[in-house]
């Protein structure tokens, strides 16, 4: 018994003493220089590389696999993939393991222009993965990136659908599947882009200077109210486009917010703009068209409100873009609707 009891000891003694060594040898969590509240736990350097191009664009993905797993994953040499930042569901921690100014292998493609954003998780089950946390970590990280080269927000709008593949020139924030001869589905159909772009884009504060967006409430009238009617409409809510803040609008509005993770108080203000207004351009129809056209007739262009963008709309929105200083490319995005929206 004494010797069994002796053995033990010393086993457990042994372990204790290798703990201690352990514990001594750990460092304090290095911080990411990029982007400081994350921590800094590097990729192999067999999974990643020398960047070809600057960084314009930012990449959305899903991990497909827990937070930890993917970091062990980028920091083995079988996997042959990596991403500049892994972030955390449960509390929106963030690690960053590719420096932001070398090429992580993890778009294809579009590796050389872009920086990419694993999110832990899994597609096909967005309301247990992404959180609040992380869509607040993640949007606080690209506005960094993007303030930090004084790039515009261009996040995208999620109005063509999830797995649409716009223009690498009419947005600069993109998911994995949005971008050109992508296999991947990530993020998915879950990803909530207005609430994300609201985050990115809306006035929450940090970052670069967001847009400042006019209070719109209940009893308000004019112009600016039949905008949001039309985009309320564009985004499935049946109400009547009538140019008064009434009660039905104030519904579809806190509906909206509720749907999108943003406080529900049914005010438009700089918060929810952002996630109501879409990219609009010549082709497209519908409410938002009518939105813009009866806009540009505030403004005396004259063109009939049919909700279709032909070559006269396009030519009203560019002589309206020229009017209020901003580049005259006929594409209603961000820039155009605030100013309009005023
Ligand atoms: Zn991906």
């Amino acid at each position: 018994m004494k010797n069994i009891f002796r053995s033990a000891f010393g086993t457990s003694f042994a372990k204790l003493l290798a703990s201690l060594c352990i514990l001594a040898s750990v460092q304090p969590a290095l911080a990411s220089t990029d982007y400081p509240p994350a921590i800094w736990n590097p990729a192999a350097s067999c999974n990643y590389s020398a960047r070809t191009a600057a960084i314009s664009h930012v990449t959305v993905h899903t991990t497909q696999g827990s937070y930890a797993g993917s970091i062990s994953w980028f920091q083995n040499c079988s996997a042959g993939v990596s991403a500049h930042y892994v972030i955390r569901s449960s509390d929106g921690q963030v690690t960053q393991m590719v420096n932001e100014s070398a090429k992580a292998w993890h778009v294809g493609n579009s590796n050389g222009y872009t920086v990419g954003i694993e999110h832990e998780g899994y597609v096909a089950n967005p309301s247990a993965w992404y959180t609040t946390a992380m869509y607040t970590a993640s949007a606080a990280l690209t506005r960094d990136i993007l303030a930090s080269r004084s790039l515009a927000q261009k996040v995208y709008d999620g109005a063509s659908g999830w797995n649409a593949v716009p223009s690498d020139s009419l947005f600069n924030v993109k998911g994995h599947v949005n971008f050109a001869s992508q296999s991947h589905t990530d993020p998915g159909s879950g990803w909530d882009w207005p609430r994300y772009k609201s985050l990115v884009a809306g006035s929450t504060g940090g970052g670069s200077t967001p847009a400042t967006w006019p209070l719109v409430q209940y009893g308000n009238t004019g112009e600016r109210v039949r905008t949001i009617q039309y985009l309320l409409q564009q985004w499935g809510y049946s109400l009547t486009v009538n140019a008064s803040f009434d009660t039905a609008t104030q519904t579809a509005v806190k509906n909206f917010q509720s749907s999108h993770g943003l406080g529900s108080d049914g005010v438009v203000g700089n918060a929810t703009w952002p996630a109501l207004v879409v990219l609009t351009q010549q082709g497209d129809s519908g409410a938002k068209v009518r939105a813009v056209q009866s806009q540009l007739n505030e403004s005396g262009a004259g063109i009939t409100v049919d909700g279709a963008f032909g070559p006269a709309t396009a030519t009203a929105v560019r002589n309206y873009q020229t009017s209020k200083g901003l580049s005259a490319d006929g594409i209603v995005g961000d820039d155009t609707w605030n100013k309009m929206a005023w």
